[in-house]
């Protein structure tokens, strides 16, 4: 039988492909032999039946081997599954860069609230992650921190995620434990972190969804062949004050100069860059982390990897910000119970932080700058938020002032890592 047709008819009726069957099936997509509308059909029947760990272990293999795979096992790398204000990577790899732990990463741009790790760095004039293989190994052997645009590996399951996308199968733990874990295995990375965020701005919206992630995240890669932990960490809330791609950078930059940043921000990000330093087997990782930022290295760290990869890093200092300036106020007095991370990632999107959809062009300099955070007293009137850019900032408004929920009584701030 055709290998794609006997998988459909198998998972239909709740049986288990082989590994050879998930290989040919994987392959034949990758090269077009499988249609869209076949592969689709096999998708949903897994969604709904599910996939056996065997069958997860065998489809992650498949798309990790379905391109070009890298090897850098000396190297650390950390992964998130995504949230709003998110800059742990901007932040955290060049601290344990600095500390010794060399870093070889593969980002991707985003969509939704604002972009991924690479539309935040070309926010900074001249920067690129379009690096060759040979100056890419080159860039982590000379400072120890390099990241390109993930482009050729894994492109099983690009091609996968972007039918998932359209076809309602996103949200099935061993598709997106597969598609995660293939592309660190291409990276060929190994030592892992994963920081799997949960709450109303990530896809995991309960502690037990995370968890499992978590769990299968971190088999599957240790059954691949990369030494992995993952960290369960808040997204009811965004991440520091932030939100926006140069926003993003220049919160990053005050971080890594040492100056100060909202506490969430700064207890998370030296707690993955101390978990990246014991993953390494690097000895006392909390005072080396402090010590990096204390000392200047981590922030010389990071102006040497934007230089290398063409960037301005004297620009780092005043990053241009939209210009178009308005404040939102607080509706009345109390505390700060949440600001809720899915509708000011919606604000954000409204500015022009983020894309609708794939190929939209985003507005580096739009954003929110949040200027109260959970706990914190209200009065009536006073500014909650910045934001920065034209584009539906009327909408975006409407947005911030939903996000924000407010008590009468004193709040304690929600823990950051759960
Ligand atoms: N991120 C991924 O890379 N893949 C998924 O399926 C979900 C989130």
């Amino acid at each position: 039988m055709n290998p794609i047709i006997d998988a459909i008819e198998t998972k239909k009726s709740g049986g288990e492909l082989s590994d050879n069957l998930i290989q040919d099936v994987v392959a034949g997509y990758t090269v077009g032999d499988v249609p869209d509308y076949q592969m689709a059909s096999l998708l949903m029947a897994i969604f709904i039946r599910g996939m056996s760990y065997k069958e997860t272990v065998a489809l992650t293999r498949a798309m990790a081997e379905s391109g070009k795979t890298y090897s850098f096992p000396e190297c650390v790398d950390k992964h998130s599954t995504g949230g709003v204000g998110d800059k742990v990577s901007l932040t955290a790899l060049p601290i344990v860069a600095a500390c010794g732990a060399p870093v070889a990463k593969l980002s991707g741009r985003g969509l939704g609230a604002t972009g991924g790790t690479v539309d935040k760095l070309e926010s900074i004039p001249g920067f690129s992650c379009n690096l060759s293989e040979e100056q890419f190994r080159d860039q982590v052997e000379e400072i120890g921190l390099a990241i390109v645009e993930a482009g050729d590996l894994a492109p099983a399951d690009a091609e996968i995620y972007a039918l998932r996308d359209t076809t309602g199968t996103v949200d099935s733990l061993p598709l997106i434990g597969s598609s995660i874990v293939s592309k660190k295995v291409a990276t060929g990375a190994g030592h892992l972190l994963y920081d799997v965020k949960r709450g109303s701005g990530a896809f995991m919206k309960t502690t037990e969804e995370a968890r499992e992630l978590a769990d299968l995240l971190v088999r599957l890669s240790e059954d691949l062949g990369i030494d992995a932990r993952a960290l369960i960490t808040d997204m009811d809330n965004p991440l520091g004050s932030a939100i926006g791609n140069a926003l993003e950078v220049r919160e990053s930059v005050l971080l890594l100069k040492n100056e100060p940043v909202p506490e969430d921000l700064k207890g998370e990000v030296n707690h993955v860059a101390t978990l990246l330093l014991e993953l390494k087997g690097i000895s006392d990782p909390e005072h080396a982390v402090e010590n990096a930022l204390a000392s200047g290295a981590a922030y010389e760290k990071f102006s040497e990897f934007i230089s290398a990869q063409g960037g301005d890093a004297e620009a780092l200092e005043d990053l241009p910000v939209s210009a178009g300036i308005s404040d939102v106020r607080s509706p009345r007095a109390g505390y700060v119970v949440r600001f809720g991370a899915s509708a000011v990632g919606r604000a954000a999107l409204a500015l022009g932080a983020g894309r609708k959809q794939k190929g939209d062009r985003i507005d580096p300099g739009s954003g929110i700058e949040l200027l109260v955070k959970p706990g914190d007293p209200l009065q009536k009137d006073q500014p909650i938020a910045r934001l920065h850019g034209e584009r539906e900032a009327e909408r975006a408004e409407q947005l911030v002032l939903e996000a924000l929920e407010i008590s009468d009584e004193p709040v304690e701030p929600p823990p950051a890592i759960l």
